[in-house]
Parts: structure tokens; C-alpha cells; sequence
């Protein structure tokens, strides 16, 4: 489990526990910061206002070639910014290289994870070492342009909670890659009721508090507009550029594909039924156990009544699986209800999310019901 918290959250003194982290001292930042009363470039604090997250595995010729991209283009915008890159366990160097880029850098933060987790959990592990109130993430490989990053910051600060990229011109190969994401992108739109083009573009605005209230698991960093969505996010898309992978590899073939289609049966599932589980698993469970009862039932006046034998008959099998099985889903759907709570509970999530609370202020806000 990921929870997503800001890593100022974890330790009151800012830092971060067990992680080696170098680099992103900020105060130069701050200090240079345009003190004109704009909140993304305020003097006093030595918050960032944006930070850029990126995963990196096996990436060693593209990092430094992008971290500098990241910074050429956020240096003139004013923004107290940081750069967050997740080494995620890579065997080619680029955690050495990160190492070293973030000792003589203050912009960067170097995040090395002690083995390769998959793209979602460096990502998550980027999100929680990032302490900007807006975040930005990005793949690692210069297929997705820096120049972009103020474009979507901007578009954020218009009300959204999200801001998806969509790679219209996308430069990856038709068959193996724009054909199953365009499959993709219409089931989870469907499933979801979030209609995006492209849920697979990495370039995405966050505000934190956001991120800070979702978990993640798996490879569900597809599914984040998706999951913000279920968390009551405003979400919009704005086509973004793309270029062809220039050095190293992709890390994807099409196996991802069936692990999308799995994934997307948990995210509907938890976009439904996510506090009432009894609701899906009671239902089926009752229809099931009926359906067996009453043939059971049948059979037994055709023996007693009519005394006929029903011992050889299938009937009688059918019968005898769909009450077991309507049993079983019932009781599951038990089960399940006491995971929701302990999952709710054992956490403090409360099962609904507040935009803004406004007039006065009550004198203490009482433990989730
Ligand atoms: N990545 C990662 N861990 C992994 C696989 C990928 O951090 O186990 C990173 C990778 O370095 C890149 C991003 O995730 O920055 C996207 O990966 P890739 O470019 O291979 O995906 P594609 O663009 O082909 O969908
Ligand atoms: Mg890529």
C-alpha cells in the first residue's frame, strides 16, 4: 500500500525517514523569487510551488538531458519550483548519475528506491517525497516536453483538481501501441464515466491534496484520473506534445494490455461499490441461492408428492451448485463489508471527501462516523 502523504506530514522537521535524500535546497529559489505578492513565487515560504515528478528506470542517456529541459523552462516562469526524480531500482547507472546530478544541483531531489517497483510506485514514492501544492509528472525518456509543464500548471489554476495531458500526435508504433491504448482509453471511459483520450499520457497536473487523499497499487497509475474521479476530482485534458523514445527502451510490451483490462474490473468495482460491497455480492448471492432453492424445492414434491426418482437427475446438480454458490457470494459479501470498514476505519478516511467548508468555523471537527 502507497499512502500518499506529503513527506513534510511524515516527520515535522522535513525530513524524510530512512530515504537519502540530496539536493533540493530551496532557499536559493526562494530567494530569488519575485516577491509580487503572487502565491506561486511568495518570498516567505520555502514551499515550492510546483513540483515535477518523474520515474526513471534505465534512463541514464535521457535524465540529464531532461532535467535540464525541466529547469530551462521553469527558470524564467517565476515559479518556486522542484524537480522530484524516482530512481526506481534501474541496473544501467542512472541512480549514480541522479546521485550526482542532485549533489550539484538545488533544484533536484534525487529519490533512489532500493529495488525496481514499476512505474506506479516510483511515481507514488515521487508524489510523497514532492512537496509542491501543485505537482506534475512526466516520464523520464523526453517523450513528453517540458514546455508543456506551464501550459498545464495554468490550466489547473483555472478550477481544476486534475489536468490530464492527451497526446494527440503520438509517436509510437500504430499497431502494437496506438490501437490497444485506443481500445484503452474508450473502455475506461466507458467503465469509468471519465471520457478521456489518453488516460496513458504520464504528463498530468495534480493539485496535492488530491494525490494526498488516493492511494495506489499495482499499475493503477493509469487509472489516477479514474481514481480521482471516484474521489469527487475536477478533471479536464488538454492536448499536449509527444516525441519518438530517442534513447533507450520502452519497458512495456503488450502484456500490459490484459493487466489494463484486469485493473479496469477493480476500478469499476470500487467506483461502484467501493462502501457498499453487500450491495453487488448480497444481490448475486440471493438471485443464486433463490434460483436453487426453488428448484430444490421442485424436486423435492416430484419425489415426495409424486414419488419419482430425481437421484440421476442434472437438475438436481444445478440445483444443488447455485445454493452453495449463493451461499458462498452472501457470505463474501459479508466478508467484504468488514474490509470496508476496516480499510475506512483502521485508516480515518471518511467515506466522502469536502471541497470547502465555508462560514463559521466549528470549534473542533469530530472524529469520522
Ligand atoms: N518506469 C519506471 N519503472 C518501471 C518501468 C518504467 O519508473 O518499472 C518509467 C520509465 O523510466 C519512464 C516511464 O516510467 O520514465 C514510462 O515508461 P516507458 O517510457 O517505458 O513507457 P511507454 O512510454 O513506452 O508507455
Ligand atoms: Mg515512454
Amino acid at each position: 500500500m502507497t499512502t500518499l502523504l506529503r513527506s513534510e506530514e511524515q516527520l515535522p522537521d522535513g525530513q524524510q525517514p530512512g530515504a537519502q535524500v540530496s539536493g533540493a535546497h530551496l532557499s536559493e529559489r526562494a530567494e530569488s523569487a519575485s516577491g509580487n505578492g503572487d502565491p506561486r513565487s511568495a518570498q516567505a515560504s520555502q514551499r515550492p510551488y510546483l513540483s515535477v515528478v518523474v520515474p526513471i528506470y534505465n534512463e541514464v542517456e535521457s535524465l540529464p538531458r531532461l532535467v535540464e529541459a525541466i529547469a530551462s523552462v521553469l527558470r524564467p516562469s517565476g515559479m518556486i519550483y522542484e524537480i522530484v526524480c524516482v530512481d526506481d531500482g534501474s541496473n544501467d547507472g542512472s541512480g549514480d548519475l541522479l546521485r550526482q546530478l542532485a549533489q550539484s544541483r538545488s533544484d533536484l531531489r534525487g529519490v533512489l528506491l532500493r529495488r525496481n517497483y514499476g512505474q506506479t510506485a516510483a511515481m507514488a514514492a515521487g508524489f510523497n517525497h514532492a512537496q509542491g501544492e501543485v505537482i506534475v509528472s512526466l516520464d523520464g525518456d523526453l517523450q513528453n516536453d517540458p514546455t508543456d509543464i506551464p501550459m498545464l500548471v495554468h490550466k489547473l489554476e483555472e478550477g481544476y483538481d486534475l489536468v490530464s495531458g492527451w497526446r494527440k500526435q503520438r509517436q509510437d508504433a500504430a499497431l502494437t501501441r496506438l490501437l490497444p491504448s485506443k481500445i484503452a482509453n474508450w473502455l475506461i471511459g466507458w467503465v469509468t464515466g471519465v471520457k478521456l483520450h489518453d488516460y496513458g499520457c504520464s504528463l498530468k497536473a495534480y493539485r496535492s491534496e488530491l494525490l494526498m487523499d488516493m492511494n495506489l497499487y499495482g499499475e493503477l497509475h493509469r487509472f489516477l484520473p479514474a481514481l480521482a474521479f471516484i474521489e469527487g476530482a475536477r478533471i479536464t485534458e488538454v492536448p499536449v506534445r509527444h516525441h519518438a523514445r530517442q534513447f533507450g527502451q520502452s519497458k512495456y510490451g503488450l502484456g500490459r494490455t490484459v493487466r489494463v483490462v484486469m485493473d479496469l474490473v477493480t476500478i469499476a468495482f470500487m467506483k461502484k461499490f467501493l462502501t457498499r460491497p453487500m450491495h453487488v455480492f448480497g444481490l448475486w448471492g440471493m438471485i443464486s441461492m433463490g434460483l436453487g432453492g426453488l428448484l430444490m424445492l421442485y424436486l423435492a414434491i416430484l419425489k415426495l408428492a409424486l414419488g419419482m426418482a430425481i437421484g440421476d437427475r442434472p437438475l438436481l446438480m444445478l440445483a444443488v451448485v447455485l445454493f452453495i454458490t449463493g451461499v458462498q457470494l452472501f457470505c463474501f459479501g459479508l466478508l467484504a463489508e468488514l474490509l470496508m470498514r476496516t480499510y475506512h476505519e483502521s485508516q480515518g478516511r471518511p467515506i466522502y471527501r469536502v471541497r470547502e467548508v465555508v462560514g463559521t468555523k466549528p470549534a473542533r471537527e469530530r472524529p469520522m462516523v
